[in-house]
């Protein structure tokens, strides 16, 4: 299912500090690799309201989220 918002999602591999929070709040979205480290998948496939409730929810703030032209939504 797409969702109409076209966010960028990024996460700050030097940060990510491996909780998953962001995983368990947005499992299609967020995928723990194998060192540990958040690797994103599709934005599409998540509301934006759930991606910036994932992006907050990391105690590091590793989720950076901006709009399609650039816009930095979090962190603040
Ligand atoms: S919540 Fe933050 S620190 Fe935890 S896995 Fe996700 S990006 Fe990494």
């Amino acid at each position: 299912m797409g969702h109409d918002h076209r966010l960028r999602v990024e996460v700050d591999e030097g940060r990510c500090i491996g909780v998953a929070n962001c995983e368990v709040c947005a499992p299609q979205l967020f995928r723990l690799n194998h060192f540990r480290i958040a690797e994103v998948l599709d934005p599409a496939s998540t509301s934006r309201k759930e991606i910036l409730e994932a992006a907050m929810d990391c105690p590091v703030d590793a989720i950076i989220v901006e709009t399609e032209d650039g816009k930095l939504l979090w962190p603040k």
